[in-house]
Protein backbone atom coordinates (compact mmCIF):
# COMPACT_ATOMS: atom_id res chain seq x y z
CA UNK A 1 0.00 0.00 0.00
CA UNK A 2 2.06 2.91 -1.00
CA UNK A 3 1.44 6.30 1.52
CA UNK A 4 -0.67 7.95 -0.37
CA UNK A 5 -3.59 5.13 0.05
CA UNK A 6 -2.66 4.86 3.94
CA UNK A 7 -3.36 8.85 3.60
CA UNK A 8 -6.64 8.54 2.24
CA UNK A 9 -7.78 5.36 4.58
CA UNK A 10 -6.57 7.47 7.71
CA UNK A 11 -8.13 10.65 6.29
CA UNK A 12 -11.53 8.60 5.88
CA UNK A 13 -11.05 6.90 9.15
CA UNK A 14 -10.96 10.58 10.34
CA UNK A 15 -13.90 11.49 8.65
CA UNK A 16 -16.52 8.87 9.76
CA UNK A 17 -17.52 10.31 12.79
CA UNK A 18 -18.39 13.60 11.79
CA UNK A 19 -20.46 11.91 8.33
CA UNK A 20 -22.30 9.88 10.93
CA UNK A 21 -23.41 12.99 13.26
CA UNK A 22 -24.27 14.99 10.50
CA UNK A 23 -26.17 12.36 8.57
CA UNK A 24 -27.91 11.48 11.83
CA UNK A 25 -28.87 15.08 12.59
CA UNK A 26 -29.73 16.52 9.40
CA UNK A 27 -30.72 15.63 5.61
CA UNK A 28 -27.43 18.05 4.70
CA UNK A 29 -25.25 16.27 2.32
CA UNK A 30 -22.29 17.79 3.63
CA UNK A 31 -21.00 17.28 7.43
CA UNK A 32 -21.62 19.33 10.79
CA UNK A 33 -19.11 22.27 10.66
CA UNK A 34 -20.04 23.37 7.40
CA UNK A 35 -22.37 25.84 6.03
CA UNK A 36 -23.87 29.17 7.44
CA UNK A 37 -23.82 27.58 11.36
CA UNK A 38 -27.69 27.23 11.57
CA UNK A 39 -27.84 23.92 11.54
CA UNK A 40 -30.64 23.70 8.71
CA UNK A 41 -29.35 23.07 5.14
CA UNK A 42 -29.39 26.58 3.54
CA UNK A 43 -32.13 26.47 0.57
CA UNK A 44 -31.23 27.47 -3.03
CA UNK A 45 -33.66 30.21 -3.21
CA UNK A 46 -33.27 31.54 0.22
CA UNK A 47 -33.25 35.19 0.14
CA UNK A 48 -31.01 36.33 2.74
CA UNK A 49 -28.21 33.83 0.92
CA UNK A 50 -25.12 36.00 1.32
CA UNK A 51 -21.64 35.18 0.70
CA UNK A 52 -18.57 35.95 2.93
CA UNK A 53 -15.51 37.47 1.24
CA UNK A 54 -13.02 37.45 3.83
CA UNK A 55 -9.19 39.36 3.70
CA UNK A 56 -7.99 37.28 6.86
CA UNK A 57 -9.89 34.46 8.70
CA UNK A 58 -11.41 34.75 11.87
CA UNK A 59 -8.32 34.59 13.85
CA UNK A 60 -6.22 36.68 11.61
CA UNK A 61 -3.88 33.88 11.42
CA UNK A 62 -4.37 33.72 7.47
CA UNK A 63 -4.09 36.69 5.38
CA UNK A 64 -4.93 36.81 1.82
CA UNK A 65 -2.54 39.21 -0.03
CA UNK A 66 -4.08 38.93 -2.91
CA UNK A 67 -6.15 41.53 -5.10
CA UNK A 68 -9.53 40.71 -5.89
CA UNK A 69 -10.09 39.82 -9.91
CA UNK A 70 -13.16 42.55 -11.09
CA UNK A 71 -13.29 44.12 -14.15
CA UNK A 72 -11.56 47.28 -12.65
CA UNK A 73 -8.05 45.27 -11.41
CA UNK A 74 -5.38 46.86 -13.33
CA UNK A 75 -2.49 46.15 -15.87
CA UNK A 76 0.21 47.27 -17.64
CA UNK A 77 -0.87 49.69 -19.89
CA UNK A 78 -4.40 50.56 -19.41
CA UNK A 79 -6.58 53.24 -18.14
CA UNK A 80 -9.53 50.88 -18.35
CA UNK A 81 -8.15 47.91 -15.94
CA UNK A 82 -8.67 44.29 -17.24
CA UNK A 83 -12.55 45.18 -18.38
CA UNK A 84 -15.40 42.65 -18.70
CA UNK A 85 -13.18 39.20 -17.89
CA UNK A 86 -15.89 37.10 -17.68
CA UNK A 87 -18.28 35.33 -20.37
CA UNK A 88 -21.33 33.75 -18.61
CA UNK A 89 -21.33 31.03 -21.83
CA UNK A 90 -24.19 28.98 -20.63
CA UNK A 91 -26.61 30.69 -18.16
CA UNK A 92 -29.37 29.30 -15.44
CA UNK A 93 -31.46 32.50 -16.44
CA UNK A 94 -31.57 31.41 -20.39
CA UNK A 95 -32.90 27.87 -19.37
CA UNK A 96 -29.73 25.65 -18.71
CA UNK A 97 -29.06 23.70 -15.84
CA UNK A 98 -26.02 25.14 -14.85
CA UNK A 99 -24.35 28.67 -14.99
CA UNK A 100 -20.75 27.99 -16.89
CA UNK A 101 -18.24 30.95 -17.40
CA UNK A 102 -15.46 31.43 -19.59
CA UNK A 103 -12.54 34.17 -18.30
CA UNK A 104 -10.04 36.09 -20.61
CA UNK A 105 -7.19 37.68 -18.40
CA UNK A 106 -4.15 38.72 -19.08
CA UNK A 107 -1.80 37.20 -17.28
CA UNK A 108 0.34 40.27 -15.92
CA UNK A 109 -2.68 41.83 -14.92
CA UNK A 110 -4.09 42.24 -10.77
CA UNK A 111 -1.72 39.55 -8.35
CA UNK A 112 0.59 37.78 -10.88
CA UNK A 113 3.75 36.26 -11.38
CA UNK A 114 6.73 36.49 -13.61
CA UNK A 115 8.38 33.27 -15.19
CA UNK A 116 11.88 33.34 -16.90
CA UNK A 117 10.59 33.68 -20.28
CA UNK A 118 8.57 37.63 -19.91
CA UNK A 119 12.36 39.10 -20.33
CA UNK A 120 14.12 36.56 -21.94
CA UNK A 121 13.20 35.60 -25.37
CA UNK A 122 15.61 32.32 -25.08
CA UNK A 123 14.08 31.37 -22.05
CA UNK A 124 11.18 31.78 -23.27
CA UNK A 125 11.92 29.47 -26.35
CA UNK A 126 13.27 27.02 -24.48
CA UNK A 127 9.97 26.87 -21.85
CA UNK A 128 10.66 29.09 -18.60
CA UNK A 129 7.37 29.37 -18.25
CA UNK A 130 5.32 29.68 -15.19
CA UNK A 131 4.95 25.88 -14.84
CA UNK A 132 8.70 25.41 -14.27
CA UNK A 133 8.46 27.71 -11.23
CA UNK A 134 9.70 25.85 -7.81
CA UNK A 135 7.14 25.45 -5.60
CA UNK A 136 9.52 25.43 -2.54
CA UNK A 137 10.33 29.32 -3.65
CA UNK A 138 6.99 30.14 -4.02
CA UNK A 139 5.83 28.71 0.08
CA UNK A 140 7.86 28.82 3.19
CA UNK A 141 9.12 31.41 4.92
CA UNK A 142 8.89 34.98 4.28
CA UNK A 143 9.76 38.44 5.95
CA UNK A 144 6.96 41.14 5.15
CA UNK A 145 8.97 44.40 5.43
CA UNK A 146 8.29 48.33 4.84
CA UNK A 147 10.55 50.28 2.71
CA UNK A 148 11.69 54.03 2.98
CA UNK A 149 8.29 55.98 1.06
CA UNK A 150 10.20 58.58 -0.75
CA UNK A 151 12.33 56.74 -2.88
CA UNK A 152 12.69 53.96 -5.23
CA UNK A 153 14.28 51.00 -4.07
CA UNK A 154 17.95 51.51 -4.83
CA UNK A 155 21.10 49.82 -3.95
CA UNK A 156 21.65 52.15 -0.36
CA UNK A 157 17.94 51.61 0.50
CA UNK A 158 18.57 47.29 0.42
CA UNK A 159 21.71 48.11 2.21
CA UNK A 160 19.84 49.90 4.74
CA UNK A 161 17.17 47.26 5.25
CA UNK A 162 19.42 44.88 6.78
CA UNK A 163 18.07 41.56 5.42
CA UNK A 164 19.74 38.99 7.07
CA UNK A 165 21.42 36.14 5.07
CA UNK A 166 19.54 33.08 4.64
CA UNK A 167 16.46 35.14 4.23
CA UNK A 168 14.89 33.52 1.18
CA UNK A 169 11.19 35.00 0.82
CA UNK A 170 10.66 39.06 1.35
CA UNK A 171 7.20 41.34 0.34
CA UNK A 172 8.56 44.56 0.09
CA UNK A 173 5.77 47.13 1.12
CA UNK A 174 6.10 50.42 -0.42
CA UNK A 175 4.74 53.78 -0.92
CA UNK A 176 2.23 52.12 -3.44
CA UNK A 177 0.96 50.39 -0.81
CA UNK A 178 -0.26 53.53 0.86
CA UNK A 179 -1.94 55.01 -2.35
CA UNK A 180 -3.54 52.07 -3.00
CA UNK A 181 -2.33 51.88 -6.40
CA UNK A 182 -3.78 48.11 -7.05
CA UNK A 183 -7.43 49.70 -6.31
CA UNK A 184 -7.50 51.89 -8.96
CA UNK A 185 -8.12 50.80 -12.30
CA UNK A 186 -5.66 53.14 -14.44
CA UNK A 187 -1.69 52.03 -14.56
CA UNK A 188 0.06 54.34 -13.13
CA UNK A 189 3.27 54.61 -13.90
CA UNK A 190 4.53 56.92 -10.52
CA UNK A 191 4.82 53.85 -8.81
CA UNK A 192 8.19 52.94 -6.78
CA UNK A 193 9.85 49.52 -7.72
CA UNK A 194 13.50 48.64 -7.66
CA UNK A 195 15.99 50.41 -9.60
CA UNK A 196 18.59 48.35 -12.09
CA UNK A 197 21.57 48.93 -9.08
CA UNK A 198 18.94 48.06 -6.29
CA UNK A 199 17.86 44.76 -8.23
CA UNK A 200 21.58 43.63 -8.41
CA UNK A 201 22.45 44.84 -5.04
CA UNK A 202 19.85 42.24 -3.94
CA UNK A 203 21.05 39.47 -6.50
CA UNK A 204 24.84 39.92 -5.25
CA UNK A 205 24.07 39.98 -1.24
CA UNK A 206 21.11 38.33 -0.50
CA UNK A 207 19.90 34.94 -0.38
CA UNK A 208 16.50 36.26 -1.73
CA UNK A 209 14.34 33.83 -4.35
CA UNK A 210 11.11 35.20 -3.81
CA UNK A 211 10.96 39.05 -4.30
CA UNK A 212 7.04 39.79 -4.24
CA UNK A 213 6.15 43.66 -4.57
CA UNK A 214 2.56 45.61 -4.17
CA UNK A 215 2.18 46.92 -7.80
CA UNK A 216 1.75 45.62 -10.85
CA UNK A 217 6.10 45.65 -11.36
CA UNK A 218 8.63 44.55 -9.06
CA UNK A 219 10.83 47.23 -11.10
CA UNK A 220 10.49 50.76 -11.18
CA UNK A 221 8.92 52.52 -14.65
CA UNK A 222 12.48 54.18 -14.82
CA UNK A 223 14.27 50.96 -14.84
CA UNK A 224 11.67 48.95 -16.00
CA UNK A 225 12.86 46.51 -18.24
CA UNK A 226 16.62 46.57 -17.34
CA UNK A 227 15.83 45.72 -13.51
CA UNK A 228 13.70 42.74 -14.54
CA UNK A 229 16.63 41.60 -17.07
CA UNK A 230 19.28 41.41 -13.30
CA UNK A 231 16.27 39.92 -11.25
CA UNK A 232 15.31 36.88 -14.02
CA UNK A 233 18.55 36.41 -15.57
CA UNK A 234 19.83 33.62 -13.33
CA UNK A 235 16.59 31.95 -13.32
CA UNK A 236 16.03 31.17 -9.79
CA UNK A 237 14.26 34.31 -8.93
CA UNK A 238 10.92 34.61 -8.35
CA UNK A 239 8.96 37.94 -8.92
CA UNK A 240 5.27 38.11 -7.52
CA UNK A 241 3.80 41.35 -8.13
CA UNK A 242 0.07 43.20 -7.18
CA UNK A 243 0.42 42.07 -3.57
CA UNK A 244 -2.17 43.22 -1.35
CA UNK A 245 0.05 43.86 1.99
CA UNK A 246 -2.32 46.72 3.29
CA UNK A 247 -3.51 45.95 7.20
CA UNK A 248 -0.73 43.10 7.85
CA UNK A 249 1.76 43.69 10.44
CA UNK A 250 5.35 43.56 8.86
CA UNK A 251 7.68 40.46 10.16
CA UNK A 252 8.10 36.49 9.53
CA UNK A 253 4.96 34.69 7.80
CA UNK A 254 4.54 31.63 6.47
CA UNK A 255 4.16 32.43 2.52
CA UNK A 256 2.37 30.73 0.37
CA UNK A 257 2.17 31.72 -3.21
CA UNK A 258 0.48 29.26 -5.70
CA UNK A 259 0.26 30.28 -9.84
CA UNK A 260 -1.82 28.38 -12.29
CA UNK A 261 -0.15 25.59 -14.56
CA UNK A 262 -0.37 27.38 -17.38
CA UNK A 263 2.06 25.39 -20.11
CA UNK A 264 3.76 28.19 -22.52
CA UNK A 265 2.90 30.84 -20.59
CA UNK A 266 5.30 33.92 -19.16
CA UNK A 267 3.04 34.97 -16.20
CA UNK A 268 0.38 33.84 -14.40
CA UNK A 269 -2.42 35.28 -11.64
CA UNK A 270 -1.43 33.74 -8.53
CA UNK A 271 -3.37 33.46 -5.29
CA UNK A 272 -1.01 34.17 -2.36
CA UNK A 273 -1.88 33.90 1.27
CA UNK A 274 0.00 34.81 4.42
CA UNK A 275 0.23 32.38 7.78
CA UNK A 276 0.65 34.34 10.67
CA UNK A 277 2.28 31.50 13.04
CA UNK A 278 4.96 29.16 11.62
CA UNK A 279 3.92 25.82 13.43
CA UNK A 280 7.01 23.91 12.42
CA UNK A 281 9.13 26.27 14.34
CA UNK A 282 9.76 26.38 17.74
CA UNK A 283 9.32 30.24 19.01
CA UNK A 284 12.15 29.64 20.77
CA UNK A 285 14.50 29.79 17.57
CA UNK A 286 13.27 33.25 16.96
CA UNK A 287 14.47 36.18 18.44
CA UNK A 288 12.98 39.61 18.00
CA UNK A 289 15.79 41.79 17.07
CA UNK A 290 14.30 45.51 16.90
CA UNK A 291 16.82 46.80 14.59
CA UNK A 292 15.06 49.95 12.91
CA UNK A 293 16.89 51.21 10.33
CA UNK A 294 17.41 55.32 10.22
CA UNK A 295 14.18 55.93 8.91
CA UNK A 296 12.46 53.98 11.20
CA UNK A 297 10.43 51.91 8.27
CA UNK A 298 11.66 48.86 8.88
CA UNK A 299 9.39 47.46 12.11
CA UNK A 300 9.26 44.34 14.42
CA UNK A 301 11.66 42.38 12.20
CA UNK A 302 12.10 39.07 13.59
CA UNK A 303 15.40 38.42 12.84
CA UNK A 304 16.47 34.18 12.58
CA UNK A 305 18.59 32.19 14.46
CA UNK A 306 19.58 28.72 14.08
CA UNK A 307 16.35 28.20 11.62
CA UNK A 308 15.90 25.69 9.16
CA UNK A 309 14.21 27.89 6.70
CA UNK A 310 12.52 25.09 4.55
CA UNK A 311 10.36 23.93 7.63
CA UNK A 312 7.08 24.72 6.63
CA UNK A 313 3.91 23.82 8.38
CA UNK A 314 2.27 20.45 6.25
CA UNK A 315 -1.34 20.26 4.88
CA UNK A 316 -3.35 20.63 2.37
CA UNK A 317 -2.71 24.31 0.60
CA UNK A 318 -5.68 24.82 -2.17
CA UNK A 319 -5.45 28.22 -3.49
CA UNK A 320 -8.60 29.14 -6.36
CA UNK A 321 -8.30 32.66 -8.05
CA UNK A 322 -10.29 35.70 -7.09
CA UNK A 323 -12.60 35.84 -9.19
CA UNK A 324 -15.76 38.27 -8.22
CA UNK A 325 -18.68 37.37 -10.08
CA UNK A 326 -17.67 33.56 -10.70
CA UNK A 327 -18.91 30.47 -9.51
CA UNK A 328 -16.24 28.14 -10.53
CA UNK A 329 -12.37 28.81 -10.73
CA UNK A 330 -8.91 27.59 -11.50
CA UNK A 331 -7.28 26.19 -8.57
CA UNK A 332 -3.72 25.20 -7.48
CA UNK A 333 -3.25 22.51 -5.10
CA UNK A 334 -0.08 21.28 -2.91
CA UNK A 335 0.43 18.58 -0.52
CA UNK A 336 3.00 19.30 2.25
CA UNK A 337 4.44 16.52 3.86
ZN1 LIG B 1 4.52 40.67 -14.53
Amino acid sequence: MSTFHVLLVWALVQAIPFLAVSILLSDCAYPSGYGDGSGNCVGVADVSLKPQRREADENENIFDITHKFTPHTPVGDSTEGIGQFLTLLTSMKNGSDYNFSEMKLPVHSGTHVDAPGHMYDNYFDEGYDVDTLDLRVLNGPALLIDVPRDKNITAEVMKSLNIPKGVRRVLFRTLNTDRRLMYKKEFDTSYVGFMKDGAQWLVDNTDIKLVGIDYLSVAAFADLIPSHLVLLRGRDIILVEGLKLDDVQPGIYSVHCLPLRLVGAEGSPIRCILIKELKAISRKSLRLDGRVSAEGWVQDIIFIEGLKLDDIPTGLYSVPLRLVGEGGSPIRCILIK
